[in-house]
């Protein structure tokens, strides 16, 4: 959101309550978003814990402590189809504001296992979007903008940096005691190495 700001536009933004096991990172959004200075903050109820088959929305154990080498494999937090979910949301919401585009932050670096973060999945749902908008038929298609894709994590996070990110106010744990993050899931891990490798203490934890 504040690289959609850098980039002069003025942002709706869009969370999605999707079954998720805890709502911190709902909370998160909306102290972001208010920061961030959202025109409006949307929030979309989906069901997806009625699939289940995820450790975000189901009672399977959150891995914890992983070595990174095997965080190459499709881990257990993947949520069935949930980027798809989420995407074609903004794409109604955007469609209906009128945007010209659509801000998501997937990262195919650090969660490689993901097959909803990767540029080929971005690029099928945008064509997707060009095909299946009236915006689109019209000549006016939505465009999809994934800015953080091939950025480490620390590279993400300088970038937040340069633009005045608050990480204090930002939440990444799958699986947080008492709203504090856990420090051993494989986002907590991730997070916390990329801050070391940048000489900061994690502002969040
Ligand atoms: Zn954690």
């Amino acid at each position: 959101m504040a690289i959609a700001r850098g980039d002069g536009t003025e942002p709706y933004a869009l969370t999605v309550l999707y079954g998720q096991r805890h709502l911190e990172e709902v909370e998160a959004s909306k102290r972001v978003a208010a920061q961030l200075g959202a025109v409006e903050h949307k929030f979309v109820r989906v069901e997806l814990d009625a699939i289940g088959g995820s450790a975000l929305t189901d009672a399977i154990e959150v891995p914890k402590d992983r070595d990174e080498s095997k965080m190459t494999d499709i881990p257990v937090t993947y949520v069935p189809a949930r980027n798809t979910v989420m995407l074609s949301l903004a794409l109604g919401y955007a469609e209906v504001v009128g945007a010209e585009a659509i801000y998501a932050g997937v990262n195919a670096v650090d969660y490689s296992g993901y097959p909803d973060c990767r540029p080929e999945y971005i690029a099928a749902f945008q064509t997707l979007a060009r095909l299946a908008t009236k915006a689109g038929v019209e000549g006016r298609p939505i465009e999809i903008r994934t800015p953080l894709i091939q950025l480490t994590k620390p590279q993400i996070i300088q970038r937040g940096l340069e633009l005045g990110v608050d990480y204090a106010l930002t939440h990444s744990c799958y699986d947080p005691a008492d709203g504090r993050p856990c420090g051993h899931c494989d986002a907590c891990l991730i997070r916390l190495k990329a801050f070391e490798s940048l000489g900061m203490k994690d502002p969040a934890l």
